[in-house]
C-alpha cells in the first residue's frame, strides 16, 4: 500500500543515496536536495567494515557496490601494525574473532556511480543548497533553499554530512554545533604499485592494509583500482594543544609535496620514500563532535550519517555507522504499517538505538588515534609491548554488532506502545 507521507533528504553523499535507493524501492516518494552541481566525490578511497557490508545487505545494494568494487569478494582487511620508524620493525597483526570478517574497499566515485545507477534520476536535484529548516503551521517540514526556494515535506533525514545544517535544526537554532578540530590533519593520496616498487618500498602493500605507527603520526596504506594503486592517509596529530572549535584554514586544501615532509621529520625506509613519491596530496583538517549528540531527531527531522555523528576516521568505521543508521529506519519506514500518524513513534524508536551505538564508535575511534599515535621506543622501552596489548580487540564491538536485535526491539516496542493504531 502507498504510504500517506513523503520524505525529503538533505544531501546526496553516500548515507542519503542508500536511503533513497531502498526507500523509493518500497514506494515511497522521495527527493533528494545535493548542494552541489553534480554528483561529486573525493577521488579517495573507503574501507567498509562487516557491520558496514551487512548494513548494505539489508538494504539490498551490496551486490551493486560489490560489483564496482576491485574485490570479486569482501575479505578480511584487518590492519597489520609496523613501525613508521628507520626498518619498519613488524607489531602487530590484528586478528578479529567476527563470524563473518570479510570487508571491503571501494573508490567513493565507484560507490556513488554504482548507487545512482540504481536510482531514478529525478529523485535527486542538484544545486539545491539547503540553507535551514522550519516547521510549518500545518505540521510540514520546510526546507529552504539558496536560490530562495523551498519545498515541503512530512519528513527530512538530514544526510549533509559533516557541516550538517539539518544538525543545527535537530540541536536548536540557537546552540553551536559541537564541531571540534582536535589539531589532527589527514594528507591524502594516490600511488602506483608500480612507482613504489620501482622506488624500492619492501613492505607488502597490496594485500591487507598496513597502518605505519609513530609518535603523533601514522599512515594507513591499503590498495584500490584493482590493486594498481596505492591510497595513503598520513594524519599527522599535535596532542600538545588543545581541540579548537574554530578553524584557521581551509577543511580541505591542495598542499605541497614540501609541507608534508617538512612536517613529518625523519622517518623509516619506506615511509620515506612513500613521503616523497606522494605528490598532489589533499590535506584534510579532521573534525569531530565533541562532546557527541544525545539526540539525532527534532521534530520530523531524523538524522544519519556524519550529520549524526562525524568521528574521527582512525577505525575506518564512519560511513559504516551511517549506513547502520540508514538500514534501521529504513526498516521502520517501510514497514507495512508506518504511516505519517506513527512517525513520531518510529522516530522515537530510532532515536532510542542510534545515539548510544554510533556515539560508542565515535568515542573508540579518538581511541585508536590516540593508540596509533602513541609508538615511539626511543622514549619509551615498553612501547611496542604496551601498543600490542591495547590493540587486542579494538574493532571487535563495531564489527560484531547485530543490527537485527535493534530492528527486533524496536518492532517489540512499537506493537507495545500500540503505536500501530488498528492492532
Ligand atoms: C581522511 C578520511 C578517511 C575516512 N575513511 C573512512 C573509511 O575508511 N571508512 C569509513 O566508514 N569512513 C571513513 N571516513 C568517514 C566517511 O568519509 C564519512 O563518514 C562519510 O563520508 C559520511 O557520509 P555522509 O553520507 O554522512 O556524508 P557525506 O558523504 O559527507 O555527504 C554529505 C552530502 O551533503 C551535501 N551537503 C552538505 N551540506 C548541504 C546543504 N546545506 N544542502 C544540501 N546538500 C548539502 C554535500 O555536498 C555532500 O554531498 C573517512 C573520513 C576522512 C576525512
Amino acid at each position: 500500500m502507498p504510504k500517506d507521507f513523503n520524505i525529503a533528504i538533505v544531501g546526496g553523499g553516500l548515507c542519503s543515496l542508500s536511503a533513497a535507493v531502498a526507500l523509493t524501492r518500497a514506494g515511497i516518494s522521495v527527493s533528494v536536495f545535493e548542494a552541489s552541481l553534480f554528483s561529486q566525490e573525493a577521488g579517495a578511497g573507503v574501507g567498509l567494515g562487516p557491520n558496514a557490508l551487512r548494513a548494505l545487505k539489508g538494504l539490498g545494494i551490496f551486490d551493486a557496490i560489490l560489483s564496482r568494487s576491485d574485490q570479486s569478494q569482501p575479505a578480511p582487511r584487518t590492519f597489520r601494525f609496523m613501525s613508521a620508524y628507520e626498518d619498519h620493525e613488524f607489531i602487530f597483526d590484528y586478528e578479529t574473532n567476527c563470524a563473518d570478517p570479510g570487508a571491503l574497499a571501494i573508490y567513493r566515485p565507484a560507490f556513488l556511480d554504482a548507487i545512482a545507477d540504481l536510482l531514478d534520476p529525478s529523485v535527486v536535484r542538484y544545486n539545491h543548497k539547503c540553507t535551514s529548516i522550519s516547521l510549518s503551521e500545518t505540521g510540514k517540514q520546510v526546507l529552504h533553499f539558496a536560490d530562495g526556494t523551498t519545498h515541503e515535506a512530512d519528513l527530512v533525514i538530514g544526510a549533509d554530512g559533516i557541516r550538517s545544517i539539518s544538525r543545527r535544526y535537530v540541536l536548536g537554532e540557537h546552540l553551536k554545533s559541537p564541531l571540534v578540530f582536535p589539531n589532527t590533519v589527514a594528507y591524502r593520496g594516490l600511488v602506483p604499485v608500480e612507482d613504489l616498487k620501482r622506488a624500492g618500498v619492501r613492505t607488502e602493500l597490496t594485500g591487507r592494509p598496513v597502518c605505519f605507527v609513530g609518535e603523533g603520526k601514522h599512515i594507513i596504506c591499503f590498495p584500490i583500482k584493482g590493486f594498481t594503486v596505492i591510497n595513503f592517509v598520513v594524519f599527522l596529530s599535535d596532542y600538545d594543544k588543545l581541540a579548537q572549535s574554530e578553524l584557521p584554514y581551509p577543511w580541505v586544501e591542495t598542499t605541497s609535496e614540501q609541507e608534508l615532509k617538512d612536517r613529518c621529520g625523519n622517518w623509516g625506509h619506506d615511509t620515506t620514500i612513500i613521503l616523497d613519491l606522494l605528490k598532489s596530496t589533499s590535506k584534510w583538517s579532521i573534525h569531530a563532535l565533541d562532546p557527541p549528540l544525545q539526540s539525532y531527531i527534532r521534530n520530523r527531522v531524523v538524522l544519519v550519517g556524519d550529520a549524526a555523528h562525524s568521528m574521527l576516521p582512525h577505525l575506518g568505521s564512519g560511513v559504516g555507522q551511517g549506513f547502520e543508521d540508514v538500514f534501521l529506519l529504513v526498516q521502520l519506514l517501510t514497514h507495512p504499517k508506518s504511516n505519517k500518524a506513527n512517525l513520531p513513534h518510529l522516530l522515537a524508536q530510532y532515536d532510542a538505538l542510534r545515539p548510544p551505538r554510533a556515539n560508542a564508535v565515535l568515542h573508540a575511534s579518538w581511541e585508536a588515534g590516540k593508540l596509533y599515535d602513541s609508538y615511539d621506543p626511543t622514549k619509551q622501552a615498553d612501547s611496542k609491548s604496551r601498543l600490542q596489548a591495547e590493540l587486542v580487540g579494538i574493532w571487535e564491538d563495531v564489527w560484531t554488532y547485530d543490527l537485527t536485535k535493534d530492528v527486533d526491539s524496536a518492532f517489540e516496542n512499537l506493537h507495545r506502545l500500540k503505536a500501530f493504531q488498528d492492532e
